[in-house]
């Protein structure tokens, strides 16, 4: 199994402005198909979907967020605890993770299990979207020094799905 990690840049629409309604002078017509081109099988297989605000210049160079330092740290315990948790397999990171897996690795309890049903059913997740949801709360809960995923964990992995406004 390959685990190919790539990052797609994309705007919103045809000028980039889309939804700043006061820049954007694209019709809701070019909007949607630009947004077209990347279809819905395609973005099921990104792991993290995140929308990006344009940035306050000001707001560089702030003390707010989480130092480098510390964000280093976390990744890297992360990835430890994945690398114990897959010694002897062929995966090694939850990126990997087979879909005959998921509930071997991605293990819910009683009431984590009700939040995926309800995400997988409100977000009208198909089945790899939701597998792909598990793995994010896992790697999310491994970042977190967490053992189990806990639900807090399923909401952040299911937020960075595509936003459903632009492409449903
Ligand atoms: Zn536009």
């Amino acid at each position: 199994m390959n685990c190919i990690n790539f990052v797609v840049p994309m705007n919103p629409c045809p000028c980039g402005y889309y939804p700043d309604r006061n820049r954007c002078r694209c019709t809701q017509t070019q909007v949607k198909k630009y947004l077209s081109r990347v279809s819905g099988p395609i973005l099921d297989r990104m792991d993290l979907c995140v929308e990006l605000q344009p940035v306050d210049v000001v707001s560089f160079g702030g003390k707010r967020g989480e130092k480098s330092a510390a964000i280093r740290e976390r990744v890297l315990g992360a990835r430890e605890r994945q690398m114990w948790r897959f010694a002897g397999t062929a995966y090694r990171f939850n990126a990997d993770i087979d879909p005959a897996d998921i509930e071997r690795y991605c293990e819910l309890g009683k009431r984590e299990r009700a939040c995926m049903e309800g995400l997988c059913r409100s977000l009208q997740l198909s089945a790899r979207a939701c597998h792909r949801v598990l793995k994010v709360a896992r790697t999310v809960a491994d970042l977190a020094g967490k053992e189990r995923i806990e639900e807090e964990h399923l909401m952040e992995a299911a937020f960075y799905r595509p936003a459903q406004e632009y492409w449903i």
